[in-house]
């Protein structure tokens, strides 16, 4: 604890117990109160020279920790049914009591219950159950990166309530793919609700990793399923899955078909469309045209990230690596450093291959670049050409236009690597004026001012830097590809897939609604059969391939700091009132036999203000103090001593607004003790 902050200022011993019992006036009572209220005859001298109502103080405190609440409940979803023309009810406001008198239908019915990832606060948490009778399936278990409107929570993962309740009935989980906004919050997640799991091979490879972090001990059941070989599996009386291949920024994802008694559902994953993707393997449109006009597909769950982009992608992951490959053409005698996203293993290739090209090799930094790299190996999700691969510690053997870099931080992370290089801070490597640095990567919304601070701290280094969507001013082409469909291509898969109802999901609200009306306007699915829906929003289905909209279960999210362990939202509240207010504490050391101060209170102030330079505010509290300990020991009455602590932080809240204009949060600490202490506030002092 850094002391500048926390004043005890040697000073005479008080000895202000009122001789005259509480009924002495007290000194300064002299003035007239300027607080409106009468004054009382055993008023604190202090408290009678404010200038505030009580009532003032209370409303800033109310307005304070609404505020606070309005920020750390970002990521509750607890709304009733929304008003968008796809809610279901033709946009009129359906409330959840209208719902239970709904007639009951017999027999079971099949529920889609999307537990995370529509409608909140980002992109994140995606989690999908379907529920049919006695069986539960799961598609992916994400987390949701919240960014610093909270402070000090690193991610947030579902809250499982619903299905925690329901265990013995899930049969399986399937993952779509490898992006944690998928299987974040597996490692948090799955003991708590054990089933088998199912996913391609490198996402079971990105899972198992996963689960070498978790504490819990458990041991999934992993099963690899293969999407090229359209294997099914299937789970309890009611399912079964089939993975289909699609494209996306990370090895082997897929789309998830979902069998049901009442007809068959997709569910999209992240996808785009790549004529030419680098393993090879093309999205499987055909598959799902297949399960289309043979089986009908009853619904269609479609991701919604990019569908509010116009058009379709104009290039792809050779046409990066071609630019990629321009650069180096540009700059032979320069090192080159790379920042891409971790789970870009084919830009990875991409780039292993354009440096063998040009005789140059490669080195890779990052923690997670290295972990992800590994399970690619391991998984044969990427071709390393022969003797291309440096290690970080030996790029100072080669020159540097032999050495490409490819590293983490192209999110501007303070932490990540390519920031060390910036700063200097980095082990093997400093940025330095000859180097070209390249973004292969877009910028996560949210993260736009970290990126700038990255890019102008490099380019204060002196180097060239050359980012996506601005690589004309490089004059080369572009060196990113988006990972999602853009709005042609959601229009193109909804009409091969022809489902009868649509829900669009991984999305913030915007993004579902667009993609709902592209749906409607040139998926040709009709409004009624489109749902819009908030995490916890119910649709069921029936046998007669009905379906309706219906109340809502509980969801949300659990929250985790950099440590891995979970933060409450009591915490949460504090840290968010913290850092707007600061915080104030008092603590005094009371004598239990005399019932006299036996040192001068003790305050300690963090965030508030600077304490040194506020003599005049802590005499003004001191002062309150003495009064207030000699007058309630002085009684005679038996003390409580939390209604005391109380009363004493109500009071310091009052005098602190009536002197800053702030509402810190305000700690008492009262020490009864016997004898003279050695430390008594070593306890709090943390
Ligand atoms: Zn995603
Ligand atoms: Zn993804």
């Amino acid at each position: 604890m850094n002391d500048n902050n926390r004043v005890n200022q040697p000073q005479k011993q008080p000895n202000n117990r009122p001789q005259g019992g509480n009924r002495q006036q007290p000194a300064g009572n002299q003035n007239q109160s300027q607080n409106g209220q009468n004054q009382q005859p055993n008023q604190n001298s202090v408290l009678a020279r404010t200038q505030t109502r009580r009532g003032e103080v209370q409303r800033a405190a109310r307005r304070n920790s609404e505020l606070v609440t309005q920020v750390a409940s970002q990521h509750a979803i607890d709304v009733p049914v929304n008003k968008s023309v796809f809610n279901g009810y033709d946009g009129e406001q359906f409330t959840l009591l209208q719902q239970k008198r709904l007639k009951q239908t017999k027999g079971p019915i099949l529920r889609i219950i999307p537990i995370g990832g529509l409608g909140e606060m980002t992109i994140g948490k995606n989690m999908m159950a379907i529920e049919y009778d006695n069986d539960i399936v799961v598609v992916d278990m994400g987390l949701l990166f919240p960014g610093n409107d909270y402070p000090g929570i690193n991610y947030i993962v579902p809250d499982v309530t619903y299905l925690e309740e329901r265990k013995h009935k899930i049969r399986g989980f399937v993952f779509t793919h490898g992006h944690l906004d998928h299987i974040g919050g597996f490692k948090h997640l799955i003991h708590k609700i054990p089933a088998p799991v199912y996913g391609g091979k490198f996402t079971i490879g990105m899972l198992q990793k996963a689960m070498e972090e978790a504490t819990s001990g458990y041991q999934p059941q992993f099963n690899i399923l293969n999407p090229e070989a359209h294997e099914r599996v299937q789970l309890g009386d009611s399912f079964s899955i089939e993975l289909v291949r699609v494209n996306h920024s990370i090895p082997d994802s897929a789309a998830v078909v979902i069998r049901t008694p009442v007809g068959a559902l997709i569910h999209t994953g992240d996808w785009r469309f790549e004529e030419k993707p680098v393993d090879g393997r093309l999205f499987d449109l055909d598959r799902m045209r297949e399960i289309s006009e043979k089986e009908g597909v009853l619904l269609l769950m479609n991701e919604s990230t990019n569908c509010e982009d116009e058009g379709t992608h104009q290039h792809g992951e050779y046409d990066v690596k071609q630019s990629i490959g321009q650069v180096m053409d540009k700059n032979p005698g320069r090192r080159l450093i790379v920042s891409t996203f971790s789970s870009q293993i084919h830009r990875l290739q991409m780039v292993l291959e354009e440096a063998k090209t040009h005789g140059r090799k490669v080195a890779f930094a990052g923690y997670s670049m290295l972990q992800n790299l590994e399970v690619a190996l391991r998984s044969n999700a990427i071709k390393i050409p022969k003797d291309v691969i440096l290690r970080m510690e030996d790029i100072v053997k080669l020159p540097d236009g032999k050495v490409v870099v490819v590293c983490t931080g192209s999110q501007g992370e303070f932490n990540a690597v390519l920031n060390r290089m910036a700063s200097g801070a980095h082990k093997f490597l400093k940025v330095k004026r000859s180097d070209v640095i390249l973004f292969s990567s877009s910028v996560i919304p949210g993260n736009e001012k970290y990126v700038v601070r990255t890019v102008d701290n490099l380019m204060r280094e002196g180097g060239d830097v050359v980012q996506d969507r601005k690589t004309h001013l490089y004059g080369v082409g572009r060196i990113h590809l988006s990972g999602h469909g853009y709005y042609d291509d959601h229009v193109k898969l909804i009409n091969a897939v022809k489902p009868k109802y649509y829900l669009p999901v991984h999305g913030e609200f915007h993004m579902l609604v667009h993609n709902a009306e592209l749906a409607e306007k040139d998926g040709g699915v009709a409004r009624e059969n489109i749902f819009v829906c908030d995490s916890g929003d119910v649709v069921e289905m029936y046998p007669d391939q009905s379906a309706k909209k219906v109340g809502r279960v509980p969801v949300g999210g659990i929250m985790y700091d950099d440590s891995g362990e979970e933060v409450s939202e009591v915490v949460l509240k504090d840290r968010i009132h913290m850092s707007n207010e600061g915080m104030f504490v008092v603590v005094l050391t009371v004598s239990k036999k005399t019932g006299r101060l036996l040192t001068s209170p003790d305050i300690i102030s963090r965030g508030f203000i600077y304490l040194r330079d506020s003599e005049e505010l802590m005499n003004t509290i001191r002062q309150y103090l003495k009064q207030k300990v000699a007058r309630s020991y002085g009684s005679g009455r038996r003390l409580d001593l939390d209604d005391l602590k109380r009363e004493i932080k109500d009071d310091i809240a009052h005098i602190l607004y009536d002197k800053t204009r702030r509402t810190p949060i305000v700690i008492t600490v009262i020490n009864e003790i016997t004898a003279m202490p050695v430390n008594q506030t070593a306890s709090i002092a943390g």
